[in-house]
């Protein structure tokens, strides 16, 4: 069906770490698409397969039974390839060259890094949040977080029983090289000791075996501690603490099973709205656009500005998990 939109046929792709709910992204993209009789092409393999034209057609058949699976259908890369002044060229011309005038990328901020040089050079592109680790400035949310939390919090609980029932230290490493929002999220939510992130500082001694000792002395007899991939080393972490405290301490790395797993509820309907948000933007002639979530709100921002932006982690509920567990006083835990 002909459109008398501002664009034609567009492109969607997933690039870089893969979360929960890039596919129910790509079915609303799809599915949008096909509503407004926009001709929608899956691109494989990221910018990677852009660069070597690795294209399908889509439409609503194509994403049907797709809502609720892990992963991506179209598959995600890294190419550092793409990511130099050529590649991004050969990259914009690919997409002409197929008659695409609009694209959609799925993914973190690197991918959107990739996305603004794409917009630099007469790309319409709209970029759509999906990342389990929340650490995108310019939304509070990201697609993937609440899943991947979830995740986490359960292998967390199970580990509580065994490391109950042996009266053990249990040190458990989650996702987030850079960021700690993850991390924090599963502390609080797992009832943790203690929360290892990379954005703050801490003395081992006094944050780490200190803490553990006042727990112990208050009666405690089985400890958490979550820590951020970026946050210490958590082979010495775990190491350390049997050492200074001579509890059993075992450490697991919860790895990749982080991103895996259907979308929970939430990561299916965010995915659903900004699919259809990003389509909408594209017909309007909009590009170099990011769909982000403020105050509740899906709005639009300009990708450099949101490139430019900074998160923190949020330092009131890293305040709240120390009263709740009462730490900073030494009192009961
Ligand atoms: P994520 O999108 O999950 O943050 P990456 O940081 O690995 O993942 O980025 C995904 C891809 O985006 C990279 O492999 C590269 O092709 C592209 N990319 C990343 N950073 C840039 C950059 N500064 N300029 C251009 N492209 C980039």
């Amino acid at each position: 069906m002909a459109n008398d939109l501002a664009v034609k046929r567009i492109g969607v792709l997933t690039s870089g770490g893969d979360a929960p709910g890039m596919n129910a992204a790509i079915r609303a993209t799809v599915r949008t698409a096909q509503c407004f009789g926009i001709d929608c092409v899956g691109i494989r393999h990221g910018y990677a397969g852009l660069l070597r034209g690795d294209m399908l057609p889509l439409n609503e058949k194509s994403v049907k039974g797709i809502i609720w699976r892990g992963g991506t259908m179209l598959y995600t890369a890294r190419s550092p390839e793409f990511a130099t002044e050529e590649g991004v060229k050969r990259a914009a011309d690919t997409l002409r060259h197929n008659g695409i005038d609009g694209l959609v990328v799925i993914g973190g901020d690197g991918s959107f890094r990739g996305a603004r040089d794409l917009a630099a050079h007469g790309v319409k592109v709209i970029g759509i949040p999906c990342t389990i680790d929340n650490d995108i400035a310019c939304t509070s949310y990201t697609i993937g977080y609440d899943t991947a939390c979830n995740t986490a919090v359960e292998a967390v609980d199970k580990l509580n029983d065994t490391m109950q029932s042996h009266e053990r230290c249990s040190v458990v490493e989650v996702m987030g090289r850079h960021a700690g929002h993850l991390a924090l999220n599963v502390g609080i939510a797992s009832g943790a000791t203690i929360i290892l992130v990379p954005e703050n500082e801490y003395d081992f001694e006094r944050d780490v075996i200190e803490r553990i000792r006042k727990a112990r002395l208050a009666g405690r007899n089985n400890f958490t501690v979550i820590a951020a991939e970026g946050s210490a080393c958590s082979h010495d972490i775990s190491k350390k603490i049997q050492e200074a405290t001579g509890i059993e301490t075992r450490l697991t790395q919860l790895g990749h099973i982080q991103r895996g797993g259907g979308p929970l509820v939430r990561d299916r309907v965010v995915a659903s709205y900004m699919g259809y948000f990003a389509i909408r933007l594209l017909a309007e002639g909009k590009g170099g656009r990011v769909v982000a979530m403020c105050d509740d709100k899906y709005v639009d921002i300009d990708i450099d500005e949101a490139l430019g932006m900074t998160k923190d982690l949020n330092a009131e509920a890293y305040q709240m998990f120390t009263v709740l567990t009462f730490l900073d006083e030494g009192c009961i835990v």
